[in-house]
């Protein structure tokens, strides 16, 4: 029995039904800096500049699928920092549009030190319709404090300003607040994204600071959830540190240079663990799936203000055949359909579903559309 708690607002709720079409496209880990806590571990040591794969393919599957109702209407282009290879950023972000798609990326402001040459990169850039900066103590060690104001003041001004991703952290307030300020005085306070910083190891597994060990993982639904193609084609489930577990794992949704996009959707669709992360977060995850495969997950500790801690944790224990006993759940899956359609009204899922968990969904259905009505009012 799937069973969550579903005290969350409906504006958060929302918002997971927009992350849910979002997809995120990492055209290279190239960055012009390396953070000590990077996820995606990009360095300006990186050499390879482009994806493995045809991205204008890719894109053109995108537009089809969105059509449908099943595929992502804003792709989103990560790194690595995807402001050092302009002409892929202009040629992707250009062809999006032709096809009807948004299009948005993800920097570190690097561009802005110099306002003339930043607004003239934006003019070039103008076929990305939402731009987020991220920044906070350990960025602002490499991109200056000016730059990221720079660079908001020239998004304001462009139009193209999405939202400051700011991981805080003990001591940083004085950023936060002088971030929050600029935003303010460009009329877009709202504009933040206060995120919680993940430490990592030389190995790039996550660890939890003394100060931030928690009994239990915090609560709530995961906002990253998104499909995310990673530079050589591998296709990821959110755009959290699970890119640091090696190989295939439970939150792998396919393979871009092996699989068409639709296909990696129907596989994001039907796994249970994305589902119950986005609609749970991963503490009830744990719930369902400790009931369901009689495991104990023994993580001693969490970080109490990132569920990320625990979530690597989770899909580093598990056994393959853990994973494929969850993954051939009919049930299940038609279970977590039914909550979406509930929950963000994703009724495209119940046709994804094979064919004995269509069946189990369409029984639920009349419910469910009951449950809706009663959800939302
Ligand atoms: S700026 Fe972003 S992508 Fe570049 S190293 Fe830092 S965290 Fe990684
Ligand atoms: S909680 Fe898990 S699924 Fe969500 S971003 Fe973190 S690692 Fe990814």
């Amino acid at each position: 029995m799937v069973e969550i708690h579903n005290d969350i607002d409906i504006e958060l709720r929302q918002l997971q039904v927009e992350k849910g079409r979002q997809l995120g496209i990492m055209l290279s880990r190239r960055c012009n800096i390396a953070c000590p806590q990077c996820i995606s571990r990009s360095s300006p040591h990186i050499t390879i500049k482009e994806p493995q794969y045809d991205v204008s393919g890719l894109i053109r599957q995108a537009a089809h699928l969105s059509k449908d109702g099943v595929g992502p209407n804003i792709l989103s282009f990560t790194g690595g920092e995807p402001f050092l290879n302009l002409k892929l950023l202009e040629r992707y972000s250009a062809l999006a549009n032709d096809y009807g798609l948004l299009a948005g990326a993800i920097t570190n402001g690097f561009w802005a030190s110099d306002l003339k040459r930043g607004k003239n990169i934006l003019s070039r850039l103008h076929c990305l319709c939402r731009i987020d900066v991220s920044t906070d103590f350990r960025h602002l060690q490499f991109i200056p404090f000016q730059t990221i104001e720079n660079a908001i003041s020239l998004l304001c001004d462009s139009g193209q300003m999405g939202e400051v991703r700011f991981a805080r952290q003990i001591n940083d307030e004085g950023a936060y607040n002088e971030i929050c300020e600029i935003l303010e005085k460009h009329d877009v306070s709202d504009r933040i994204h206060p995120s919680s910083l993940i430490y990592l190891d030389s190995k790039g597994c996550p660890v939890v600071p003394q100060y931030r060990r928690a009994d239990r993982a915090p609560l709530g639904p995961c906002f990253a959830i998104t499909p995310v193609i990673e530079p050589s084609g591998r296709v990821l489930g959110c755009c959290g540190c699970l890119g640091n577990l090696a190989g295939s794992h439970a939150m792998v949704v396919g393979d871009i240079t092996q699989a068409t996009l639709f296909e990696i959707y129907r596989s994001f669709h039907l796994n249970p663990f994305i589902q119950a992360l986005r609609v749970g977060g991963i503490y009830e995850a744990i719930n369902i799936f400790t009931t369901l495969l009689v495991h104990n997950w023994c993580i001693p500790w969490h970080d109490r203000e990132s569920p990320c801690f625990t979530c690597f944790q989770f899909f580093k224990c598990m056994s393959s055949e853990d994973a494929k006993l969850v993954m051939s759940n009919s049930t299940l899956i038609a279970r977590f359909a039914m909550l979406r359609f509930v929950l963000f009204g994703e009724e495209q899922g119940i046709d994804l579903l094979p064919t004995d968990a269509r069946a189990v969904a369409h029984l639920c259905f009349e419910t469910s559309q009951h449950m809706k009505q009663l959800w939302l009012g």
